[in-house]
């Protein structure tokens, strides 16, 4: 079964960021003494023909616009109502204001406002509420009111919501951008500055969850649509890769450091291909050292509580998958000498980070996770091998952040709190690799078993991000169709499993032989 549960929990997550941003109300602080009307900001009206500023003036901490001002920006036509309201016409719409409570009447429907109107002079100051609660539901053209960038956009402009915010990183900082609706954002590194460029008329942006670091100076936003990161002095190179899901674009930015603690640091340039600021954690080498392979952890996936998937007859993913796992490890022993460990030899539970920390810590060299399985169409048949998906790094970024650092076993004995984004980094050290190992493994299993018709696919499973070494999740069948149930019980299609997976790995051993000792710290990716 895959392990992506956590996935749909972190758009909800980054939508709900989103929205809870956008119903806030404008900062309070600093607000005029009591009923002593004070200039304050200037909100921006954005029209497809440009913008203008719309003044507004704060008074017992609210914000307030004037009639004037809402008739010269909105064509609004005020007029005193003997009966004690004030009546707002904008095209066909009729507004009343009550004067003496929080309360408007917009054509015949009751909305509050959070105060009554304000005399000042001859005149009317109207809580600033009014446009949005009154003058824009249902109006044409559109007005949309984005509170938090005190923005009014009126017509079909592209204003997408982007919400910054930066974490530490071994060596840098991260800064993500979810951007909702998804613009096509550019990043240039100019004159001292990351210029964050979107496809948009304009931003809802806040960057107030952007801090500074050595290599960060701070975020302002740019008009019309930019945002400027400042680069600190520390500054080596940076790399941004993006996530689309839902409408919505996650845009992650690794503004990296030199690492100061390298013995011979290699010179990084300025852009993001040539970054290699990421620290490894308990694994000192990113790259490996010498090409041959030594140890292989195989992963039996779920155990103990953690059944996995189910078949119609009762078969548990976690009893095949140990199952196939304890004969991997024998033949892979048996025909190549390597040392083989197993994340977990019985039927136990077992954190999926805790696989790849194992992995890490004894210095595997391949991590290979074995699992069934399921759909809720029972017709779904034939077997998948995965390796992760550098497409989804923004998304498990945030995921991982959103958690708390995972526990994770640490060499020497003991535990230790680690930041699971830096886990992910090792993986994608690897990735060709892993890519190549999966067509190994796919190749060989498609010559002996049935397989899906999309045999082969990337997906940011959990279990792999973490490992620092080539790394795929072999699906070997649907556990949830009657036929393959069988098929996975039988000692006959699991020995095929396993012969499939050796060779494989006797193929992914001897070329890497080959490629032998002289490589020095560069990744290949032979043809
Ligand atoms: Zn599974």
């Amino acid at each position: 079964m895959r392990l992506r549960r956590w996935l749909p929990g972190l758009l909800a997550c980054a939508v709900l960021l989103v929205a809870v941003a956008g119903a806030q109300p404008p900062g309070q602080p600093g607000s005029s003494a009591a009923g002593q009307p004070s200039p304050r900001r200037v909100w921006t009206v954005l029209t497809t023909s440009g913008s203008q500023p719309l003044p507004v003036v704060v008074v017992n901490g609210r914000e307030y616009v004037s009639a004037p001002t809402l008739t010269s920006v909105f064509g609004v036509v005020l007029r005193e109502d003997r009966a004690g309201g004030l009546v707002l016409t904008m095209g066909s719409r009729t507004v009343v204001v009550s004067l003496t409570q929080g309360l408007a009447s917009v054509d015949g429907r009751v909305v509050s406002l959070p105060a009554a109107p304000v005399r000042q002079g001859s005149s009317w100051l109207l809580p600033v509420d009014v446009i949005e609660r009154a003058l824009a539901p249902g109006s044409s053209p559109r007005i949309d009111v984005r509170r938090r960038s005190s923005l009014i956009v009126v017509g079909s402009l592209t204003v997408p919501a982007v919400t910054g915010r930066s974490e530490p990183l071994a060596t840098g900082t991260r800064i993500t951008f979810a951007v909702a609706p998804a613009a096509d954002p550019t990043v240039v590194h100019d004159d001292g500055r990351l210029l964050v460029r979107f496809a948009a008329d304009a931003l809802d942006a806040d960057v107030a969850g952007i801090g500074t670091s050595q290599v960060l100076t701070g975020a302002r936003v740019a008009p019309p649509a930019t945002i400027e990161l400042g680069l600190g002095a520390a500054f080596a190179s940076y790399r941004a890769a993006e996530q689309r899901e839902g409408g919505q674009l996650l845009l992650t930015i690794d503004i990296l450091a030199a690492t100061p603690t390298a013995p011979t640091p290699e010179p990084t340039g300025p852009a993001g291909e040539a970054a290699t600021g990421q620290a490894p954690l308990d694994t000192p080498p990113l790259l490996p050292e010498s090409t041959g392979l030594r140890t292989i952890v195989i992963d039996p996936g779920h155990g103990g509580t953690e059944q996995g998937a189910r078949g119609p007859s009762g078969t548990l993913e976690k009893n095949v998958a140990l199952a196939v796992a304890r004969q991997l490890k024998a033949a892979i022993e048996a025909r190549l000498g390597l040392r083989v460990l197993l994340t977990r030899s019985a039927d136990e539970t077992v954190a999926l980070d805790a696989r790849a920390a194992f992995a890490n810590n004894n210095k595997a060299d391949l991590f290979i996770s074995l699992h069934a399985n399921a759909s809720v169409r029972s017709s779904v048949t034939g077997a998948e091998v995965f390796y992760v998906s550098l497409g989804e790094y923004g998304n498990a970024s945030r995921a991982s952040a959103a958690e708390p650092g995972a526990v994770l076993p640490a060499l020497g004995g003991g535990e230790r709190v680690v930041d699971l984004i830096l886990w992910e980094m090792a993986q994608a050290q690897h990735l060709n690799e892993s890519a190549r190992l999966a067509r190994l493994i796919e190749a060989e299993m498609r010559a002996r078993v049935p397989m899906s018709p999309r045999a082969i696919q990337q997906a940011p499973f959990r279990v792999l991000v973490g490992a620092n070494m080539p790394a795929v999740l072999v699906e070997m069948g649907f556990i949830t169709n009657p036929t393959e149930e069988k098929r996975l019980n039988t000692p006959d299609y699991q020995s095929q499993v396993v012969n499939a997976i050796v060779s494989a790995v006797v193929g992914f051993k001897a070329s890497r032989d080959r490629v032998g000792a002289p490589l020095a710290t560069q990744q290949q990716d032979p043809p």
